[in-house]
């Protein structure tokens, strides 16, 4: 496997220093926790004189199966340290703002580059995940890194989750070559498959009254509002109600689909997915960003929700205006 100027810069950096601290994007996904617990262990195995922290101030219920993370340390502690900052494409995303009081920085990371925010920068925007990278990574550098189950089925849960378990089109034959590499660890599949994707009954319904809810524009953008009441209704967090976005992936002729999420304090989380159809343009323009096909913005007005919809729709209008063979 190949190794590339920037991995190499990213392996040497870690290595002139002593201790290390590894922080990611707030709000965390299976992808910002697998590739940080993932090199965090990596590097515990190869490094054991080093001190190597994950630094974070919020966490995700979902991915509480695997395992806790480090208590936060003062930013005193940060100035003799070379901080990593994984699966982060923008410094406002990062959960533990404290960052910047490392001595050096490194970004590592798969999203489209809109920010520039380290000493170094290893970003490969066409990796399936970030975990796909820290794969290639080890990979690359093999002889002198270790692994085991445990780094590998953390690394693993962020290639599953963030390609959509293999379907999405960033996957490559690389993308399945280091998958195959990590699942050689030792990783449990029905394990892991069980504890994230297997659903309360409860979620179920939820899913249901969705459905009934949802709303289809004339060109064929999916959307669902998720305010403070339907949150009650079925007891959901901001992290469960969320998930909502993924119930509208598989329907005919939409090949955009948008939830809206009331997160209670005035603003609403958007999380816009498409095919095909290129949407991380129109979530930088509403305060967000993110990959082409999945991406993330806020909004805070009702009003300012149906204007996005409303640009969604001419999206969609114009894609299937000049293109065919999508479907
Ligand atoms: P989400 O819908 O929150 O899962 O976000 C989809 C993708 O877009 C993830 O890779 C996020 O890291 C990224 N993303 C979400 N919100 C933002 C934002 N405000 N700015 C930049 N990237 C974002």
């Amino acid at each position: 496997m190949n190794v590339n100027e920037n991995m190499r810069k990213v392996l040497d950096k870690i290595k002139e220093y002593d201790k290390i601290y590894i922080f990611r994007h707030f709000r965390p996904d299976g992808d910002a926790v697998g590739s940080t617990k993932g090199l965090q262990r990596i590097l515990q195995l190869s490094f054991p004189k080093k001190e190597i922290y994950l630094q974070n101030e919020d966490f995700s219920d979902y991915l509480a199966f695997l395992g806790g993370e480090d208590e936060l340390q003062s930013p005193e502690n940060y100035r003799d340290a070379l901080g990593i900052v994984m699966d982060t494409g923008t410094s406002q995303r990062v959960s533990c703002q404290n960052f910047v009081h490392c001595k050096e920085i490194v970004k590592f990371d798969h999203h489209i580059p809109i920010e520039s925010y380290g000493t170094i920068e290893w970003v490969e925007e066409e990796r399936s995940s970030t975990c796909e990278m820290v794969a290639a990574f080890y990979d690359a550098f093999k002889d002198e890194l270790k692994i085991d189950v445990e780094a590998a089925t953390y690394i693993y849960t962020g290639m599953v989750t963030d390609s959509g378990r293999f379907r999405f089109r960033s996957v490559s034959g690389n993308t399945m070559r280091l998958a195959g590499l990590i699942l050689d660890q030792g990783v449990d599949v029905d394990v892991l498959y069980a504890n994230l994707y297997l659903k309360n009954f409860e979620e179920f319904k939820f899913e249901s009254y969705v459905y009934e809810k949802m709303q289809i524009t004339e060109n064929g953008v999916a959307h669902i509002f998720v305010n403070q009441e339907m949150k009650d209704k079925f007891h959901l967090s901001n992290e469960a109600a969320s998930a909502c976005v993924g119930y509208m992936d598989s329907i005919k002729n939409v090949i955009a689909w948008i939830a809206f999420i009331d997160s209670g304090d005035g603003s609403i989380r958007v999380r816009l997915r498409s095919r095909f159809v290129t949407i991380s343009e129109l979530a930088e323009r509403y305060n967000g960003g993110g990959h082409a096909c999945a991406a993330g913005a806020t909004v805070y007005s009702e009003e300012e929700m149906r204007k996005l919809i409303a640009e969604a729709d001419e999206l969609v209008k114009e894609f299937k205006a000049n293109n065919e063979g999508w479907m």
